[in-house]
């Protein structure tokens, strides 16, 4: 399905610090009910693309300088990470960042806090994260710090799930994961947004798997698009497969 853009990313550039220009006039668009996918290698601006739309910049003295972030039409830029919830937008960081002294379940009951769900609506929830990884529901009693980095990865995106989101914008899932582990991930994105209609945006460096499970793809490269279209074109094309998916 690709609807009408849900999120609409014109033109923005990026500065840290004041000086260092990161995002040189990056544009996309993320149709609602759809996997897009921002690929390129080290460095190239993802996660400072996920970041401004996310509005986690400030953090780290980064700024958007130009450009527009509409989502469902509206301006979002500057939004509190608790609006932008609220409106169903949720990131889920690269590294993971469960809370390590927290259980499993505790973590995954962190990501419906912003919600002001009732006791009901939030084990509904619950059971729902637990279909979807039934691993987290074996591990629930466990404290995060101690589950694995794949498991660690499906509290991550299980959190995220229990703020009930519109779209989830997914840095880096594969980082650091065995390859049949990355394959279950990605499998199970696959399944939210054919199940449950999520729409996602995701970064990944994995070009081969990303651009078999999403949609779409935009190609980034020193802070600018160079290249998007259909994955399926994308994994056809010769650049891509020279310089993206190591085959030539
Ligand atoms: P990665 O996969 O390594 O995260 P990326 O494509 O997501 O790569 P970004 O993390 O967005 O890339 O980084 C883009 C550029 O911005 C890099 O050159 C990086 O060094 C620079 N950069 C990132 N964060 C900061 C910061 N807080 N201050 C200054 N420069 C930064």
């Amino acid at each position: 399905d690709t609807g009408e853009a849900l999120l609409k990313v014109s033109n923005i550039e990026v500065i840290y610090n004041s000086v260092i220009l990161v995002l040189k006039g990056v544009s996309l668009a993320v149709p609602k009910g759809g996997i897009t996918a921002l690929l390129g290698g080290n460095g190239a601006g993802k996660t400072t693309t996920l970041k401004s739309i996310s509005n986690l910049l400030r953090s780290e003295r980064g700024e958007v300088t130009k450009g527009q972030i509409m989502y469902r039409g509206e301006q979002i830029y500057g939004l509190s990470p608790s609006e932008l919830v609220k409106r169903g937008v949720v990131q889920v960081m690269e590294g993971r960042h469960c809370f390590e002294h927290l259980t499993v379940e505790e973590n995954l009951l962190t990501g419906s806090y912003t919600r002001g769900a009732s006791r009901g609506e939030i084990d509904a929830d619950l059971n729902m994260v637990y279909d979807y990884f039934p691993r987290l529901k074996e591990r629930r009693r466990s404290q995060a710090g101690y589950t694995s980095g794949g498991e660690q990865q499906m509290v991550a995106i299980g959190r995220a799930l229990m703020a009930r989101p519109e779209m989830i914008l997914l840095d880096e899932p594969s980082m650091g994961l065995a390859p049949q582990l990355v394959e279950q991930i990605f499998e199970i994105v696959k399944s939210l947004n054919e199940n449950e209609g999520l729409t996602f945006l995701l970064a990944e460096q994995n070009t081969n798997v990303a651009l078999r499970y999403s949609h779409y793809g935009y190609i980034l490269e020193s802070g600018r698009v160079v290249m998007d279209g259909p994955a399926k074109d994308l994994r056809e094309n010769p650049d891509v497969k020279e310089f993206y998916l190591g085959m030539s």
